[in-house]
């Protein structure tokens, strides 16, 4: 096994969990990732072999049918999936940040309704901020609930860049819900939007498009919503009450953060693996490019950078199993482990030389997969921002 990437500490059931995951990625997901990213096809036997893993319920608590573990170990094996293929770790993380959500800010009846179902994976869900007019400006979402004489609430506006947005069929939604609220953070809303799988209108008022055609990120989709006079109730508000929908996205997208940087790690390992073993075969100049010391630097900087992001990562999610804030170290984690991701896979690039832009070599794909986790759940200069603003708060001068 790889000598990077390793973490100490760790229970004799996390490993066997992790190595088994990272059998799975071995045998059922390096084989076929290439294909069918090339065909842009939902890996749907991956999705059933990891539904009987029960990695759907990873940190679902066992009461409620999950496997009820750590932050940490989750964040593990999404490395170890995404390592395999990125997009598969991209099925999983909407689903549980949704299922954290619901855990930590559901009503006792939401849990016991969602939970075990999203612990087998009968229910799947999406998460959905964004619009086509904002993004890292969350304050500034249109999409609107309105509540009518009869109690009832109906939502109308566009939602975009939702992962799983088609295959998902539980959807949680924040909207503005003008309440006459002081603060603009406290007049939005978290709605849990049952809806079936597929394009569509696939429940009354909501309409899925269809897939957005990307860059690399294939086989999972992410597509729109649109919400046309939705009708739904009180008991489909997460927690029950309106204002506070804000807060629990914000509470999502931290954990969330680890998780993006678990796959920066994964993807960046797997973008060293293929580089030094490339840089065994090529020759130049009668020697194996790896004798060339220009490449064996770039391959020392490379691993570098895949341990330093891990240990970040591993630290932001133990933080949080520690149940203390772990915003800091999660932005922290987040920033570093998709710039590094970046590197990496550009220097594993380079060494490939022109093999490396042919598609039948599988870093072209991580080359067109990379970016994206610059973006998701907030690009690197919002992380620096808040990695910012929480540091001066904590250095700040005393008058
Ligand atoms: C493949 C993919 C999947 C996604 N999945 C989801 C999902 O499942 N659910 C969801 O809700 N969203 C999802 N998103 C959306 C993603 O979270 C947003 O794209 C991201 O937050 C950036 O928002 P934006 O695209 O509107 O960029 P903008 O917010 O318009 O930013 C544009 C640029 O301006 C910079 N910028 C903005 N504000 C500041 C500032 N104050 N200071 C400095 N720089 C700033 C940004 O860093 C960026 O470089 C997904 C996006 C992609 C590409």
């Amino acid at each position: 096994m790889s000598r990077l990437q390793q973490t100490d500490g760790l229970t004799e059931e996390q490993t066997e969990l992790i190595k088994l995951v990272r059998e799975f990625v071995d045998e059922q997901i390096i084989p076929v990732a290439m294909e069918l990213e090339h065909k842009d096809e939902y890996p749907q036997a991956i999705v059933d072999g990891m539904k009987e893993m029960g990695i759907f319920g990873l940190m679902i608590p066992e009461e409620y049918g999950g496997l009820g573990e750590s932050l940490l170990t989750y964040a593990l094996c999404v490395e170890e999936i995404a390592r395999g293929w990125m997009s598969v770790s991209g099925i999983i993380n909407t689903h549980f940040i949704v299922a954290y959500m619901v855990l930590q800010h559901g009503t006792e009846e939401q849990k016991q309704h969602y939970l075990p179902k999203m612990a087998t994976g009968e229910i799947r869900g999406a998460f959905s901020m964004s619009e086509p007019g904002c993004g890292s400006d969350v304050a500034a979402i249109k999409t609107k609930a309105v509540k009518g004489d009869d109690g009832e609430w109906s939502i109308t506006g566009q939602k975009m860049w939702l992962t799983n947005g088609g295959s998902a069929n539980l959807v949680a939604v924040l909207v503005k819900t003008d309440t006459g609220a002081d603060s603009v953070y406290k007049n939005m809303t978290t709605f849990l939007v049952d809806k079936e799988s597929g394009f569509g209108e696939t429940a009354q008022g909501v309409t899925v498009p269809g897939k957005i055609d990307k860059m690399g990120y294939k086989g999972v989709d992410t597509t729109e919503l649109i919400f046309d006079g939705h009708r739904t109730t009180d008991a489909q508000i997460l927690g029950g009450e309106p204002g506070k929908g804000f807060y629990q996205m914000m509470d999502g997208v931290e954990v969330g953060r680890v998780n993006v940087a678990a796959r920066g790690c994964g993807v960046a390992r797997r973008a060293f693996e293929l580089g030094v073993s490339y840089a065994q075969q090529r020759e130049t100049f009668g020697k194996k490019i790896v004798d060339h010391q220009a490449v064996l630097f770039r391959l020392a900087d490379m691993a570098v950078k895949v341990e330093a992001a891990h240990e970040m990562m591993v630290k932001a999610a133990r933080k949080k199993d520690s149940g203390q804030r772990n915003d800091l170290e999660a932005g922290m984690a987040k920033y570093l482990a998709s710039e590094y991701c970046s590197q990496v896979v550009e220097d594993s690039f380079r060494i490939h030389g022109g093999y490396g832009y042919s598609k039948e070599y599988e870093i072209e794909r991580l080359y067109r997969e990379a970016p994206m986790l610059l973006i998701g759940e907030g690009t690197a200069d919002i992380q620096r921002m808040i990695i910012g603003r929480r540091l001066v708060e904590d250095y700040k001068l005393k008058a």
